[in-house]
């Protein structure tokens, strides 16, 4: 049997139509085992897949009973921790191994989990918030398209209305009532920025001046990549950081104490119950945002 280089065993890549993307809005948890969902099956773990930019490790494969999806079947999804994997250093183009993965399992619908700091002073710690829109400086560097010239993406409705709203009403039956939940409508703005150093005051003075209402370490690869392999995207996000916390004497934390461990079960319960429930098959505008360019672009140079 062949091995990963952290000696998983490398597996042929299932055929699913669902992904749930986990990270620090998971973290401490074993996910799904930990959440104690009935319906929710792990069918295996510590699982390898080889792609085309490397072996991509840590995968889980998931299978929700009848119960929660809406067609009454049982459906599978791959999990994968991906802002925590590798396990042992910093990889940003894990984000590419993984939805080279995601891509070859035939994924249409991808939901991501992350804790986000706020850069608007109306959105408070420990507010669920799902954005609509996203900025990324310098695009990610990690495209899966093949070739320049190929295919044009485009960047509007990069967050899918359809999956957002449906996360959004499983969130509202599980938020606890003492925070919010923002849910597409309200047009909120992430910006991203590779972590894992958090935002400096400056950054979150300059993200703020841009437009952007929070924060988030890892959403511009995930969104980006699940439009390059034509899936609809959704980000399941809460705040650890308020804005005032960015400019805190520097011996006192950014985040705050207590929320993560407080939220992120009742955040990877929303998340799990909410993919389950994402619509099947191809029908949304989110997949056609993937146009392919005429061929004499690629072949006349
Ligand atoms: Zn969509």
């Amino acid at each position: 049997m062949t091995t990963s280089p952290c000696g998983q065993p490398i597996q042929p890549i299932p055929e699913v139509d669902l992904a749930l993307i986990t990270g620090s809005a998971n973290w401490g948890l074993r996910f799904p085992e930990d959440t104690g969902l009935p319906g929710v099956r792990v069918l295996s773990r510590d699982v390898s897949h080889e792609t085309a930019y490397g072996v991509s490790e840590n995968w889980k494969l998931l299978e929700f009973d009848g119960s929660m999806t809406p067609d009454g079947l049982p459906r599978r999804a791959l999990c994968m921790y991906s802002h925590g994997n590798p396990r042992d250093w910093i990889d940003h183009s894990c984000h590419r191994r993984a939805f080279a993965v995601l891509q070859a399992a035939g994924v249409r619908r991808v939901l991501a989990s992350s804790t986000i700091g706020s850069l608007n002073r109306a959105i408070r710690v420990g507010d669920f918030v799902i954005n609509a829109d996203i900025i990324e400086l310098t695009q990610t560097p990690y495209s899966l398209l093949p070739g320049r010239q190929r295919f044009d993406c485009s960047g509007k409705q990069i967050v899918c209305p359809a999956c957002a709203e449906i996360l959004a009403e499983t969130a509202r039956r599980h938020w606890p009532a003492s925070a919010r939940v923002h849910g597409v409508d309200s047009g909120l703005v992430a910006a991203h920025a590779y972590g894992p150093r958090l935002t400096t005051p400056a950054e979150v003075i300059a993200y703020r001046n841009l437009g952007a209402d929070i924060i988030n370490h890892s959403i511009a690869p995930e969104a980006t990549l699940a439009r390059e392999i034509g899936a609809c995207f959704v980000p399941c996000a809460f705040v650890t950081a308020g804005f005032n916390d960015y400019f805190r004497p520097a011996g006192m934390s950014i985040l705050q104490e207590g929320v993560l461990e407080g939220l992120s079960p009742i955040a990877s319960r929303v998340a799990l119950e909410a993919a389950a429930r994402l619509p099947l098959g191809t029908e949304c505008l989110c997949q056609s945002l993937k146009s392919g360019q005429p061929d004499d672009r690629y072949s006349r140079f």
